[in-house]
């Protein structure tokens, strides 16, 4: 198995614990999830410099997910990496439960609580800033969303991470061209979406978000990039790996998956028959 070929399966795990966790609390987002999961995978399992035994420490990488709703995808990522049991995912959702359907800090492995769009980009410019100030390694990931990019707050943090060169910061777009409604250009047009950030200050990757081997490099282009910060626009599709999701906005969410929609998604990730059980979290 190549280390591309780990990643991938990683990712297909990642989608089908994300569609699971939506199917069994009858609510969350999984369009936004299946479009983020190789991103994820290739974050969690090749580029952060961080693991349950060191998370917390202040010399680490640190990661954001800025676009909360897509926490079951995070929540995936961070069980298969052991920061927590397998059997915390059966709390997605429920009153009192660890997991909740916005990323918090009391999760452990999560590194700022966001859910509120555009903020979770803020606090990834001022952990960078801080460690900075502080003298502390590592490096900052910060993922968004494209619809999250209409949110001003956005372009103000992207403005004060250029002027404060901040070569450790690298944002990832989860490009997938559709927010909660409707594609982005019906209801406020990201475009022409590159030469803004490089008017902010950026420097840009593009790169196929769905393509393993590709999203590497461009997670190196951005470490070696020195003196601003680095930005992957990750073209991506919503509802990827899922045949009846991909491309269709009504899968952003918040919705209720019924048992056949359930088992269909599984079917498309590659399980079926009596191993659909390893997909049920709650006791
Ligand atoms: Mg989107």
């Amino acid at each position: 198995v190549t280390a591309v070929a780990a990643l991938e399966e990683r990712a297909r795990e990642i989608r089908r614990i994300a569609v699971a966790l939506i199917h069994e609390a009858q609510s969350g987002h999984p369009g936004g999830c299946l479009s983020a999961a190789d991103i994820l995978a290739a974050l969690y399992f090749h580029v952060l410099d961080v693991s349950p035994e060191t998370h917390g420490r202040p010399d680490v990488d640190r990661f954001v997910l800025s676009k909360g709703h897509a926490c079951p995808a995070l929540y995936g990522a961070l069980s298969l990496r052991g920061f927590f049991p397998a059997e915390e995912l059966g709390s997605f959702r429920q009153l009192h439960g660890l997991l909740q359907g916005s990323p918090t800090t009391t999760i452990p492995g999560v590194d700022a609580t966001c859910g509120s769009l555009g903020q979770g980009f803020s606090i990834a410019v001022g952990i960078a800033l801080g460690k900075r100030k502080l003298g502390q390694a590592g490096r900052v990931y910060v993922m968004l969303g494209d619809g999250e990019l209409q949110e001003g707050q956005v372009w103000e943090a992207a403005m004060a991470a250029a002027h404060h060169r901040l070569d450790t910061l690298c944002a990832i777009v989860d490009y997938n061209k559709m927010q909660s409604d409707a594609p982005n250009e019906q209801i406020m047009g990201l475009e022409p979406l590159r030469p803004k950030w490089e008017a902010f200050g950026w420097k840009v990757v593009e790169v196929d978000g769905h393509d393993l081997s590709a999203l590497l490099d461009a997670f190196d282009a951005a470490a070696a990039t020195v003196g601003q910060p680095s930005v992957i626009i990750a073209h991506t599709v919503k509802g990827s790996g899922v045949s009846y999701m991909a491309g269709v906005p009504s899968w952003h969410g918040s919705v209720a998956l019924r048992d056949e929609e359930f088992e269909r998604a599984l079917a498309d990730l590659g399980v079926a028959g009596d191993d659909l059980g390893r997909y049920r979290f709650r006791g």
